[in-house]
């Protein structure tokens, strides 16, 4: 825990820490919570509540913890290691309770340095409590408390960003790793659902001015084996909100299913300029 990689989201200056207080040279000051974070989200206000909430993000943790997305974790910890070089900073955009970026700290030590943000308070506050060595921060992904390039590697799993934030915040030659569900993503739990009205979805995005360097997917099946488990599942995704209750209903006669994970996974990279010596 060291909270010197953020900048203040007052006055932009770079932060340091004193005691349990993150300072800026203007005097702005941010206390590192009890749970080892610091909140950095100046545009939210008191007691008001942004981003997943404490219920969410326990289903979520219950199903993350079942093992069912570790080969995605594992993928991650691996193009981290081909992509960053040795003291490089990774940051984890929109981390929830740090799923994947205590994994990739877990695999790569001290090689690397750790930040992880979150406009959720609730969900930075358990990262916190998981894994000092990553420096976890409330922050509004649209607006970062991070200075201009200063990020070798930032992963993105299903998070909202915005490109022109993550394009300030890298370094040059700094790339970007984005995780989106591809077509056949869950298609067992959406054909149990909708039945013959499921659909394989695709997402098209344009990440522009970064530039594609590699297009993978990830594709396998995972097995659940109860129905507390589905259930975890289905609050991962956006049906548990977005579908009627009958259509889900379906799924309370299920005990054993077994689900295809597929992930499209798009590294793109902030190219370094050529300036013309005249
Ligand atoms: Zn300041």
């Amino acid at each position: 825990m060291k909270f010197d990689k953020f900048s203040c989201p007052v006055c932009g200056a770079s932060l340091v820490l004193e005691g349990r207080t993150c300072k800026c040279g203007n005097g702005h000051c941010f206390d590192v919570a009890r749970e080892n974070y610091v909140n950095l989200n100046i545009s939210q206000k008191s007691g008001e509540k942004i981003g997943d909430n404490k219920q969410m993000i326990e289903a979520r943790r219950a199903f993350l913890q079942l093992g069912h997305y570790q080969p995605l974790a594992d993928k991650l910890a691996d193009l981290v290691g081909q992509y960053c070089p040795m003291g490089g900073t990774i940051l984890d955009l929109g981390c929830g309770y740090g799923y994947y970026i205590c994994h990739i700290a877990a695999r790569h030590g001290d090689s690397y340095r750790y930040l992880a943000a979150d406009i959720s308070k609730e969900a930075i506050k358990i990262g916190g409590k998981l894994d000092t060595c990553i420096d976890f921060c409330v922050a509004n992904s649209f607006d970062l408390p991070i200075p201009s390039g200063s990020i070798d590697v930032l992963i993105c799993v299903f998070a909202p960003y915005a490109t022109d934030e993550i394009y300030r915040v890298l370094k040059e030659d700094g790339v970007a790793v984005f995780v989106s569900p591809a077509p056949y993503h869950l298609w067992e739990l959406k054909q149990a659902i909708y039945g013959d009205k499921a659909y394989p979805k695709s997402f098209s995005v344009d990440f522009e001015p970064l530039k594609s360097v590699q297009n993978l997917q990830l594709d396998y099946a995972f097995e659940l084996n109860s129905h507390r488990e589905i259930d975890s599942l289905l609050a991962m995704t956006p049906y548990l909100y977005t579908t009627p209750k009958k259509l889900l209903q379906r799924l309370e006669k299920i005990e054993k299913m077994q689900i295809r994970a597929n992930f499209d996974i798009t590294i793109v990279k902030k190219l370094t300029i050529r300036r013309k010596i005249l």
